[in-house]
């Protein structure tokens, strides 16, 4: 059927960023990867505890009532875990999964075919549905709500519309940019659920797990060396895995040691903070406003990159890290992403605060209140 794969398929025109290892979108050889690798039950799923409990406490409420769950909003950056929850919660409701995903819905008839054909009880997971197309919103709105779509009959001066009903589902969508979702989509999930980056001990976790899966030998300090610089991320944390597998293997030990783990993140270019080279060149950018906001697309148009990739992909991180603020004026350094950079603090007279584009008149400032 139309619209029904995963991921879209590779045009062979992936940007930079998709190329890099530390990027925790998914790529054409994760996908085996990510799917042998994925928790089979939610008692396997390592982290988001509160994200975990809650879904375990709704599935086995609603299975206790012989009912399925309310529609749920899964979002976070890509490689968190969205999609391994929505397969979890379709098997812990032992109901049929159908997969797609809002770029691969191309017209509302896809939609329309993939609802009408749905089985009772089914979870319909539609990963990135931030892209869904508006006039694909309105056919979820009634599907959601009623469990009925409204299918035009007709074009121009005679069209009609015929109210065809559909059988009882849940929609399970994934967003990584839940703020992009209109209002009215937004609440008609009856869950919304939110996955944060995760500690490194749970990413230690997720890779001694890969690793026994791989049949890999990992060594504890190796393991904890990975997960300190995947970023937060399991899909990161894996290819990261995966690599070292192979410089041990080349290395004739075919064990993965602290050793082998370094050699590893040198060949490539992650430095001791999971950061590399496309990282610094957007604080190097930020940084050069002397302390003054930067717009996205500046940012973007600096490093050669989609802004929608900056703001997914890259800049969550060096958000959580600390690096980097978002503000309404734009982004902004933090007193941190100098000192990364080794570079000295702007002068107290560039304060970002009030706003001020550069060339304005700027309030006087201490460094202390510039970075707050
Ligand atoms: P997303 O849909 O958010 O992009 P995925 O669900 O595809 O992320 O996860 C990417 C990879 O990371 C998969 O191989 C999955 O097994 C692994 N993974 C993600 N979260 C966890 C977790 N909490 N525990 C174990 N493995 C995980």
């Amino acid at each position: 059927m139309n619209g029904t794969s995963l991921r879209s398929p590779s045009d062979g025109t992936r940007s930079a960023a998709e190329k890099r290892i530390v990027a925790p979108a998914a790529r054409e050889e994760d996908a085996s990867f990510d799917s042998a690798l994925r928790p089979q039950t939610l008692d396997e799923f390592v982290g988001q505890k509160r994200v975990v409990s809650n879904l375990a406490l709704t599935i086995e409420a609603a299975s206790r009532r012989d009912e399925m769950i309310e529609h749920t909003l899964l979002s976070g950056m890509p490689g968190l875990g969205k999609t391994t929850l929505a397969q979890l919660i379709a098997r812990e409701l032992d109901a049929e999964l159908i997969t797609t995903s809002g770029p691969a819905l191309e017209r509302a008839s896809d939609l329309a075919g993939i609802l009408m054909n749905l089985r009772p009880r089914s979870v319909l997971f539609i990963d990135e549905v931030h892209r869904l197309r508006a006039a694909m919103e309105e056919y979820l709105y009634s599907a959601m709500e009623d469990f009925c779509i409204d299918i035009m009959l007709d074009q121009g001066p005679d069209a009609r519309s015929m109210r065809v009903p559909i059988k009882r589902f849940t929609l399970v969508a994934a967003t990584t940019r839940e703020g992009l979702l209109s209002l009215p989509l937004r609440g008609r999930f009856g869950l919304r659920e939110r996955l944060d980056i995760y500690p490194a001990d749970d990413l230690t976790r997720i890779l001694i797990r890969s690793a026994g899966l791989l049949n890999v030998a990992l060594d504890d300090d190796a393991g904890h060396l990975l997960a300190q610089r995947a970023r937060g991320t399991p899909r990161v944390a894996n290819r990261f895995l995966r690599r070292a597998r192979d410089v041990a293997q080349v290395e004739g030990t075919g064990r993965v040691s602290r050793k082998v783990v370094e050699e590893t993140l040198t060949r490539l270019g992650v430095d001791e903070r999971g950061l590399e080279e496309l990282d610094r060149r957007i604080l190097r950018t930020i940084v050069a406003h002397d302390g003054q906001p930067v717009g996205l697309k500046t940012i973007a148009v600096s490093v050669g990159e989609e802004p929608d990739t900056i703001e997914e992909i890259y800049e969550p991180y060096l958000i959580q890290q600390g690096y980097v603020q978002k503000t309404p004026q734009g982004r902004r350094a933090s007193e941190a992403a100098w000192r990364l950079l080794d570079l000295p603090l702007p002068a107290a007279g560039n304060s970002p605060q009030g706003g001020g584009r550069r060339g304005q008149t700027r309030s006087k400032q201490s460094p202390e209140n510039m970075f707050q």
